[in-house]
Order: C-alpha cells, then sequence, then structure tokens
C-alpha cells in the first residue's frame, strides 16, 4: 500500500506585523524529507511507524515548518500546500503532521483549505489522519475532510513523535484491520494563552486526566483536547476536543461533548499556572528573590507564539532599575548587531535596540554597551524535538549595557535550550536574572531553572488577552465578555 506522508506547520499570529514567507518556512522535498527526519518530531513518529511495516511504501510530499510569526503570505502557502497535492496521486492513505493554527493572507483556516483539497484530490475512499500541536485552532468544517485526529498531550511539547505514531497507527487501524472511524468534535468559545494550560499543572493535568480515561472506554481509538492559539483575530477560533471511535458517532461526539462541558465548568480556573506579576512586580520580586538565578518570562513578546522578538520594554525597566548580572535572550535587531560587528569586541558604541518592528507596543531603546563577543551565526541547534546539528541562524552579538549582557540576533531566535546559550559563551546560572522571550519555560529550561517568573510584558502575545484589540472573533468570547 501506498501512504502519502508530509508536514506542513505554522502558528500564526495575526498580531505579529510582518508576514511569515517562504524562507522562513524549513523546507525539504520529496525523499529528502524520509532520509533525515527531525528527531522528535510527529512527522518522524509517523515515517518511523510506517516505515517499519513491510507493507507500506511511503510516498513523500515535502516536510515545510516555520517558527511561529505572523500570517503566512500567500505564496509561499499555496506553494508548500501545492507540493502536498502534487504527491497525492494513486495513494490508499495519507498521513500528515499538521500544527493547526496556520493562518495565510486572506486564509483564516489553512488546515480547512489544504484538507478540503485533499480531499477532493484523492476520493472519498483514501483514508487520511493527521497529527497535531496541542495549540491547534480547529473549525467543525474540517472534520469532513479527515477521517482521524489526534493532537500532542503535553505542553510543553515533549510528546510531538508519539503523536505522530498515533497518527500512523490510526492509519494502520484503518487500511488493515477494518476500523472504521467517527470523529466527535465540540468547540469552546474560550481565548487562552497556553501559559494557562501546562499539562503538568492543574487545571489541565486533570482535564488531560479526564482525556486519557476517554481513551480507556471500549470503541474510542484517540480522544484529544486542543488548547487553540489565542493570538489569532479570527472568528471560529477557541480550545476544541476531538475523539474518534471505531464506528460508534453517537460515542465519539458524547464523549467530545463529555469533556468539552468539564472544561467550560472549569474555565475560571484557568489562570497563569506559572508564578506571574505585571511589568514592574515581576522585576521587583526577582530581585528580591533569594534564589542565586531567576528566569523571567518576557511572556508577550514570545517568539514562540509568534512575538516579534523585539519589544524592550523589559529590558528598559531593567535598565532603569540599574539591575546588573542579568542575561537577556534576546533581541532581535538586525542593524544592532551590523553596529556590533562594524564597531568590533571590545568596542564601546550607542545605538537603538528593538522597538523596530512591533512599533505599536515597543520603541527603540537608545543604550550605551560594550561589544563582549560576536558569532558568525553557525550554531548547535537541539532539543527534544529537534535533531542536533549544525545550523545557520545568523550573526549574534552580545552587548553589555551596564551589566546586562543583551544578546542581539540578525535573524529572529527562539531560545529553547540552555544550549542554545552555552555555545554563545554564556552560562545562564552565572547570572542573578535571566531574561528570555518565553511564556512558560521549555522542559529544557526548567530542568535548570532554580525559580522562574512570568512577567506581563507588552507585545503580540499578551497574556493577558483582554488587553490585545480583537476585532473578529465572534462573540460571546471567554474571558472577552
Ligand atoms: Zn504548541
Amino acid at each position: 500500500m501506498r501512504v502519502l506522508v508530509g508536514a506542513f506547520g505554522h502558528e500564526s499570529n495575526t498580531f505579529t506585523p510582518f508576514l511569515t514567507t517562504a524562507d522562513d518556512f524549513f523546507v525539504r522535498w520529496g525523499a529528502e524529507t524520509l532520509q533525515m527526519p527531525l528527531r522528535r518530531s510527529s512527522f518522524a513518529g509517523i515515517v518511523e511507524t510506517l516505515s517499519r511495516r513491510g507493507d507500506i511504501a511511503l510516498v513523500p510530499s515535502l516536510t515545510a515548518w516555520a517558527m511561529p510569526g505572523g500570517v503566512v503570505a500567500r505564496p509561499a502557502y499555496e506553494q508548500f500546500k501545492a507540493g502536498i497535492l502534487a504527491a497525492a496521486q494513486n495513494v490508499d492513505g495519507v498521513c500528515l503532521a499538521l500544527h493547526g493554527a496556520m493562518r495565510a493572507e486572506g486564509l483564516d483556516y489553512c488546515e480547512d483549505d489544504l484538507l478540503a483539497d485533499l480531499r477532493a484530490r484523492v476520493g472519498q475512499d483514501v483514508p487520511i489522519t493527521v497529527a497535531l500541536d496541542m495549540h491547534a485552532n480547529l473549525i467543525r468544517n474540517t472534520m469532513r475532510y479527515v477521517d482521524a485526529l489526534v493532537a500532542y498531550k503535553t505542553a510543553p511539547h515533549d510528546d510531538a513523535f508519539e503523536t505522530g505514531q498515533r497518527a500512523a497507527q490510526l492509519l494502520l487501524q484503518i487500511l488493515t484491520e477494518g476500523v472504521r472511524p467517527c470523529i466527535g468534535f465540540a468547540k469552546i468559545p474560550f481565548l487562552l494563552p497556553g501559559e494557562m494550560a501546562q499539562t503538568s499543572l492543574d487545571p489541565m493535568k486533570s482535564m488531560m486526566a479526564l482525556v486519557a480515561e476517554v481513551e480507556r472506554i471500549p470503541g474510542v481509538l484517540s480522544a484529544s483536547l486542543m488548547n487553540g492559539h489565542c493570538w489569532a483575530d479570527v472568528p471560529d477560533i477557541g480550545v476544541s476536543a476531538v475523539v474518534v471511535t471505531d464506528g460508534d458517532a453517537a460515542l465519539a461526539q458524547a464523549q467530545a461533548e463529555r469533556i468539552a462541558a468539564e472544561f467550560w465548568a472549569r474555565r475560571h480556573e484557568f489562570a497563569i499556572s506559572a508564578e506571574a506579576y505585571d511589568l514592574e512586580e515581576a522585576v521587583e520580586t526577582a530581585l528580591a528573590a533569594a534564589e542565586p538565578t531567576v528566569f523571567l518570562s518576557d511572556s508577550g513578546d514570545n517568539p514562540g507564539a509568534g512575538g516579534s522578538t523585539d519589544v524592550p520594554a523589559l529590558l528598559a525597566a531593567l535598565l532603569e532599575r540599574q539591575v546588573s548580572s542579568v542575561l537577556y535572550a534576546g533581541m532581535w535587531d538586525r542593524d544592532a548587531v551590523e553596529a556590533c560587528l562594524a564597531a568590533g569586541v571590545g568596542a564601546e558604541i550607542s545605538l537603538e535596540i528593538g522597538g523596530k518592528l512591533d512599533v505599536r507596543h515597543g520603541r527603540p531603546l537608545a543604550v550605551t554597551g560594550v561589544v563582549r563577543s560576536l558569532f558568525d551565526g553557525a550554531a548547535w541547534r537541539g532539543g527534544l524535538r529537534q535533531a542536533m546539528g549544525r545550523t545557520r541562524i545568523g550573526p549574534i552579538a552580545v552587548l553589555n549595557v551596564a551589566g546586562i549582557d543583551v544578546v542581539l540576533s540578525a535573524t529572529r531566535h527562539s531560545f529553547e535550550d540552555p544550549l542554545q546559550l552555552r555555545v554563545l559563551g554564556l552560562e545562564p546560572l552565572d547570572y542573578r536574572i535571566v531574561v528570555l522571550k518565553r511564556g512558560y519555560l521549555t522542559t529544557e529550561f526548567a530542568r535548570i531553572a532554580p525559580r522562574s517568573i512570568l512577567a506581563f510584558t507588552p507585545g503580540c502575545t499578551n497574556c493577558r488577552v483582554e488587553r490585545m484589540e480583537f476585532r473578529r472573533v465572534q462573540r460571546p468570547m471567554f474571558p472577552l465578555d
């Protein structure tokens, strides 16, 4: 049997003031996608599961994945969609890894559009299963085009690979065991920042226990609860529950509604699960902490959810207080990096950093500092989900501004692993305060952090969603109404 496999994913933030272009995607085409699947990705889980079978021939299409950011440029979206559709010929099944929260110019629900076209291409009889991120924003209509969906069960996401395996197993069950999947779907009108829904903490922890309980019901093939990606001003947004059963539509729908009802009943319990304060109080609390190092999340400008990565508000607050022994990682500012490169290591320079892209939430910050170090941008990239390897991330400069080491990057960069700092010669635990442009810490950072505080800061990923300007979302919407 021939099975089409591929991956296409992006978490698109409609508040981000720039488009995500084709160049922002890490792309592989055709057979190349099978030679080096990313180690812990859902696509790798799909490939690993299907290629172990002697009776399956993989039909590769493409893998295209980009860091969260602004909506995808329409030509880029169409180009990658076409890559998947072109490979959808004479196949017996399809298994894709998608994110679930991609928006393109003029298109609010990219996965719906992609899967509709894919269904039209392969016909009604070819099963399609999909692995999704937990921050997928599904719409009911999409259920018409797919046979089964399964999403990550952890945030931070440590089970992408297993989710891919599960999506592939569901496809195999349909193809070889005569399973006839029915999908139950329920949506909850809730703009839920991921920072309120870490799966190791309640109430999300007990919600995921309920999901696991549903999965143990005889006849249930899988159950998923997706938080959605709340920084998108599209009409149909929110949290969704999906339950897949073998041939029992009523059971699937009843169990999806059961999960949704429980979620809705507990909606007021969803609060920032980390220790969290407004900007000023967060800084004061970090300064008063007894721990040798405190990690401070600049959560409003989190590249991991589409932040511009150039809002300097938290840096300005630290400079105002003349705090020293701070590592600030990092700021996306190509001009500033070029100025540091031109000045050279050891030079003192005055320049403006940040505040150039997200001009709504920040303005350039004038600083004088000493260029501490420069890097050519070839660095190790790793972590739970990505293959370890040398990758070019663009030049990086570390500028010491009054005792604060500011990491300036020429490309937009998301720090997800202490290794990314250590290769720059920066040991996070040597500092009193480590600022990361993140929401909750990744598992890799959480492992080493003596204490972690989330600061509500301005930017395109403000966790106080009621402070964002939503115009198009359907109302009523919790917690806006
Ligand atoms: Zn996610």
